[in-house]
């Protein structure tokens, strides 16, 4: 979802795109407003195999990984390979580029915090076995690999830690928070409070998160440098509830059940100072405004009413470079590097 919103952004600010998805979380279908863009090259490829031939890079954007709990639960061993093979394959591309790369961690890698809020100083509270292991674990080493990088091999990369994110073309069966709530206060079915609903999470509107990848992109001072990117608007679960079914006006039921995936974490909020200080960014939209934007888009898919909205949803990996660079993209190397897909 997030991959979506800024290959819209890019291409809207005139350049040329190359996104490389395996489509394990995403659709092919939602790229065609898109992929009809001349700007925009779609290359279907699992970045753990070896990556095609491409025209000159600038920057590369590493979004790839299954991110929602339940994703990664489906899919534990490639998220794992994605975040340390496939995160190895992309910083060799951008020092061979000499491109910038951002690698996009998680607020996951502070596990159940201990500090809160947490500091990128935080050092987290994380099972390295645990059910949620297989995208805390990968990604905390993501981040020891690109940091490697930027020591050893002179790779000009940051690292993003990315706090809840919504929006307009979130996964409505991933089983995430709002797209489970507002799928469920639309169709008037009951609406999902895992555990007590005391928990808190930190809703950050899409629009917001990607304004910050691409400042941290393109901020030379982000060099070597770990930014949470995230809405200090804390809420409790059942406060997020009520808004939307306030918003929607449902009547529907909270109904009390234990959380989907385990060791669920009980608080998380970004301290945002170093985004602020660094990048002068912080988020601009309110959880009604971005929650509102969100149910329409909702509205659509479950055909409850017309919300223009047409742009493609992928979650993949993203090379861009700039419009004189229009040399057309070279097939993968080997026919043995077939993109993958999992089932
Ligand atoms: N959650 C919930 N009901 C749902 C889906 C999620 O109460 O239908 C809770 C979940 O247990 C967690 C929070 O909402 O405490 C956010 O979950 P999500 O899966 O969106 O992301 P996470 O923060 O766990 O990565």
């Amino acid at each position: 979802m997030i991959g979506s919103h800024l290959c819209e952004r890019l291409i809207s600010t005139g350049h040329e795109v190359i996104c490389v998805d395996n489509l394990i979380t995403g659709r092919r279908a939602n790229l065609k407003a898109l992929l009809s863009h001349p700007g925009f090259h779609f290359v279907q490829h699992d970045v753990v195999l070896e990556l095609p031939t491409f025209p000159r890079l600038h920057r590369v954007y590493h979004l790839a990984s299954p991110a929602s709990p339940i994703g990664y639960t489906r899919s534990p061993i490639e998220t794992l390979r994605v975040n340390s093979e496939g995160t190895r394959r992309l910083l060799e591309l951008a020092a061979l580029h000499r491109a910038r790369l951002l690698y996009t961690s998680t607020s996951e890698i502070y596990g159940d915090p201990l500090e809160h809020p947490q500091t990128e100083a935080y050092r987290g509270n994380v099972s390295c076995t645990g059910p949620r292991s297989m995208y805390d674990e990968a990604k905390r080493y993501g981040e020891a690999l690109t940091m490697a990088y930027v020591r050893a091999r002179h790779v000009d990369a940051r690292i993003v830690r990315i706090f809840n994110t919504y929006g307009p073309r979130a996964d409505a069966d991933d089983g995430r928070l709002v797209g489970n709530l507002i799928t469920q206060a639309l169709t008037g079915r009951a609406m999902t409070i895992y555990g007590d609903g005391t928990q808190t999470r930190s809703l950050c509107y899409v629009s917001d998160t990607v304004e910050g990848l691409i400042q941290a992109m393109e901020s030379a001072r982000a060099r070597g440098e770990v930014i949470n990117l995230g809405n200090p608007d804390e809420r409790t679960v059942l406060e997020c509830a009520r808004i939307v079914r306030d918003l929607i006006g449902s009547t529907s039921e909270f109904v009390f059940m234990p959380p989907a995936v385990g060791d669920d974490p009980k608080v998380r909020c970004p301290d945002i100072r170093k985004g602020q200080a660094l990048l002068g960014w912080g988020p601009t939209v309110g959880i009604r405004e971005g929650l509102t934007h969100t149910i329409a888009h909702f509205r659509e898919v479950l055909g409850m009413g017309a919300v223009r909205d047409p742009q493609p949803s992928t979650n993949g990996t993203l090379a861009s470079h700039s419009r004189r660079d229009r040399t057309p993209l070279r097939a993968p190397a080997r026919a043995g590097d077939a993109p993958t897909r999992s089932s």
